[in-house]
């Protein structure tokens, strides 16, 4: 059993596939039989043919035109009769096994295209070495993963999935485990939002198990076993159905209020990465969107969307919503989201650095088209927009003056925009939050992004498994960090959300509740949990605990009395 972090809850009970490139070694082999080899040369060819077929297939509408015409040309050099011919010669020639015919026959074509001055021959240089790759993977049997070709109920085990790779899983991905990351990482953020069992920061679970092997992956308490018993297995089954009851007994919950047994009433809502997502934030009872991550529409495109585009999708999400309140959050890129159509400059510390609001200040251009997008869409719902990492008020200031210069532009040229956009901001920089209050006077709400707020406060990096410990949202500084921006925007009259991790986190309710948080954002799945325990707890009683917590120093200290609380 290997131990991890329970990154998107849940069971599953599959096979293994591994995300990993294969290392293929040839050997020669000679005085073997032609009329053998060219079968066995006939068969891999066919099959690679038909694999890069499907792979294209699969990515059609995902990818770029340029994107696909790569296999395109992939097919072309797998279709040539004179690479072909000279790999089948040499078979016949010299009785050589066909592995090594098609990698020296391969190595030759490549070295000449290589020694062209010309970038045209280079790159069919690499589309030979890619599709002999492939060539001989096939006449030796060795898989190549490729998690779109994904057919049968699996676990996808990898060292860490990329947003790209998490775009390619299919219905028969049942999980997934990776070596590294943490609870806020992106690839944590997709599982929840693909609502897919995972267990990430599982150091060694790379080294524990083959392709093929049978594992068990509890994305509840964070483990993963690998080839169980039969007792095992019978066990964790049990408890697969027991989730899974659970989770159908939630469902009374679906449209009932979030009040406490005090009745005090707040707002739970969801966390989106795509348009897509909406579904899920309704299908399991969400009061609204707290967080539309639009960084995902720009990762996913090959270049800047346009303004259209962009607008189909913000129109999308509001109409999916149905008149409930949508906050949008403009594009936070930098930091570990990069753009491959985009050069961030190299920077020591690129969390520290050009990103988020501080690139769109600066590239107001790319800003203007997305505020452009947004106010276009405001008619289509209930529209709030969120500036992410905004550390002084002059930053936020010249973002919604931005805002505003748009909004009049549109409106003279005549386009119909609603006059209740509300626009707020992320607390996620220390600094905002000590300086809440004075916030509060300009900004019409906050949302607590605790994610970074932790990992700013802490000065601890939050993709870095070593210093994980500080991912500490109870310690007590944070907790006074949180009832300063509360207190400083219900001073002036607004509201506050959190939709950094913390906000889903059962053990970090009770206490944000009593501090007063008026609106929670979490992954869609964790919202009929959090309805559940706030309907069973008193306001009163929570302010009291939080109050308390207030005074304490550690963030076990902090975990303890929330415990001693619950269990009264
Ligand atoms: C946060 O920082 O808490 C947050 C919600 O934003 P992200 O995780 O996208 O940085
Ligand atoms: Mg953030």
């Amino acid at each position: 059993m290997l131990k991890g972090i329970a990154a998107s809850a849940g069971y599953a009970i599959a096979r293994v596939y591994k995300l990993e490139q294969p290392v293929v070694t040839i050997e020669k082999k000679e005085g073997v039989e032609p009329t053998t080899e060219i079968a066995k040369f006939d068969a891999a060819l066919s099959k690679t043919k038909a694999d890069i077929e499907a792979i294209k297939a699969q990515a059609e509408g995902k990818l770029s035109d340029e994107e696909l015409a790569v296999f395109d040309a992939h097919l072309m050099m797998a279709s040539d009769p004179e690479f072909e011919g000279q790999i089948k010669s040499m078979i016949e020639n010299d009785h050589v096994n066909a592995e090594y015919a098609a990698d020296t026959v391969a190595a030759n074509t490549v070295a000449m295209f290589e020694s062209m001055d010309n970038d045209y021959f280079r790159e069919r240089a690499a589309d030979v070495k890619d599709v002999t790759f492939r060539l001989k993977c096939n006449l030796l049997g060795v898989l190549i993963p490729n998690l779109s070709l994904v057919d049968e109920d699996s676990i996808i085990v990898a060292h860490d999935l990329t947003p790209s790779d998490t775009a390619q899983l299919n219905q028969y991905a049942k999980g997934f485990a990776t070596a590294i990351g943490g609870r806020t990482s992106h690839s944590a953020i997709m599982a929840r939002s693909l609502e897919v069992p995972a267990v990430v920061g599982c150091a060694g679970v790379m080294e524990a198990c083959q392709h093929g092997d049978l594992m068990i992956l509890d994305a509840v308490n964070g483990e993963v076993i690998v080839n169980p018993d039969e007792a095992t297995i019978k066990e964790y089954e049990a408890k697969a159905q027991a989730y899974k009851e659970e989770k159908e007994a939630l469902k009374v919950l679906l449209h009932a209020e979030t009040i406490t047994v005090d009745g005090h009433q707040v707002e739970l809502a969801g966390n989106i990465g795509t348009p897509k997502d909406v579904e899920g934030v309704i299908n399991n009872g969400g009061e609204g969107v707290g967080l539309y991550r639009t960084e995902f529409l720009y990762m996913n495109s090959q270049e800047f969307p346009t303004e259209d585009e962009q607008f189909e999708a913000y129109k999308t999400v509001l109409e999916g919503m149905n008149g409930k309140k949508v906050v949008v959050r403009t594009l936070d890129i930098g930091g570990d989201k990069k753009l491959s159509y985009f050069t961030f400059p190299e920077e020591m510390n690129p969390f520290l650095g050009y990103r988020a609001i501080r690139l769109c200040l600066d590239r107001k251009d790319i800003f203007r088209t997305q505020l452009r997008a947004l106010i276009r869409a405001s008619k289509y719902g209930k529209l709030c927009i969120m500036f992410p990492m905004i550390a002084t008020l002059d930053e936020f200031r010249e973002a919604k003056g931005v805002f505003e210069e748009e909004k009049a532009k549109l409106i003279a040229e005549g386009v119909e925009v609603s006059d209740s956009i509300e626009v707020g901001m992320m607390v996620e920089i220390p600094a905002a939050a000590v300086n809440a209050d004075n916030f509060a006077k300009e900004a019409d709400f906050f949302s607590i992004g605790t994610n970074d707020l932790v990992q700013y406060s802490m000065a601890a990096d939050r993709m870095s498994e070593k210093v994980s410990y500080l991912y500490q949202p109870l310690n007590p500084s944070l907790l006074r960090l949180i009832k300063m921006t509360i207190d400083g925007a219900h001073k002036n009259g607004r509201w506050v959300g959190m939709c950094g991790e913390m906000a889903g986190d059962a053990m970090a309710a009770p206490v944000l509740l009593g501090l007063g948080l008026d609106e929670f954002s979490m992954s869609a799945t964790s919202i009929l949990p959090a309805r559940k325990m706030i309907n069973s707890l008193k306001k009163s009683e929570m302010e009291e605990m939080a109050n308390k917590a207030l005074t304490l120093a550690t963030s076990s200290e902090v975990t303890q009395l929330i415990k001693d609380t619950l269990n009264k």
